[in-house]
């Protein structure tokens, strides 16, 4: 972590709030981060500030409208609608109870809303209710394999895996420090070990370069 924080600087998310989240995760599936981020800010110009009322009230063709720059819009726009109902049927409008809940039990809640996954859960727990998680994208996957963290495909033995060497108060900077590192470096494809931060320690990058 020392080295990612010296060639990446100490990072925060860009975002907190529990619902922005789960719409920047839903508009990021399957698209560049570019494109996703152009979409949440077209969203956002059109409504004024994100919330679940609002997105629960618009058509889907409407969202669809303004998310099209982040591909797959109407299956997106769908989502965004579904989860926006259930939050406002279910949760009166706001996730801020749920994060009030122990972790495992908020978890279970965030998990039963409609396209959300182990990684988006666990990025609305750390990054809205500062909760000890490492949330686990393919990058993450990767690395745990090439820096020989765990081998598993299992999400949660991954996570566990990675929690068990970062302590709890550095877990979501741990995420972002290493989600830079898959994506500057360590892509699934063709990992530029030759500049990585952290080639001296991984027994990947030795491997592959003799260092
Ligand atoms: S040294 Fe290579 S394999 Fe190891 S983390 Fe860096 S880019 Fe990935």
């Amino acid at each position: 972590m020392e080295k990612l924080r010296e060639r990446f600087g100490p990072m925060r998310h860009r975002l907190e709030d529990p619902f922005e989240l789960l719409v920047a995760a839903i508009l990021s599936q399957h698209t560049s981060d570019v494109n996703s981020e152009r979409a949440f800010e077209r969203l956002e110009e059109a409504v004024g500030r994100l919330s679940s009322r609002v997105l629960a009230g618009m058509g889907e063709g409407e969202i669809a409208k303004h998310i099209r720059c982040a591909g797959l819009a109407k299956v997106k726009a769908a989502r965004l609608k579904q989860v926006s109902k259930k939050i406002v049927e279910e949760f009166n409008g706001s996730l801020s109870k749920v994060l009030k809940k122990p972790v495992e039990e908020a978890r279970r809640l965030l998990l039963g809303l409609p396209g959300v996954g182990f990684k988006t859960a666990d990025v609305v727990l750390a990054f809205s209710a500062e909760a000890p998680v490492i949330p686990i994208d393919t990058h993450l996957f990767t690395l745990a394999r090439r820096l020989e963290v765990s081998d598993s495909k299992d999400y949660d033995e991954v996570r566990a895996a990675y929690e068990r060497l970062i302590p709890e108060g550095g877990r979501a900077e741990a995420h972002l420090l290493l989600l830079n590192l898959g994506k500057k470096y360590c892509s699934a494809r063709n990992p530029k070990c030759h500049e990585c931060p952290v080639r001296r320690l991984c027994p990947s990058g030795k491997a592959y370069h003799k260092l």
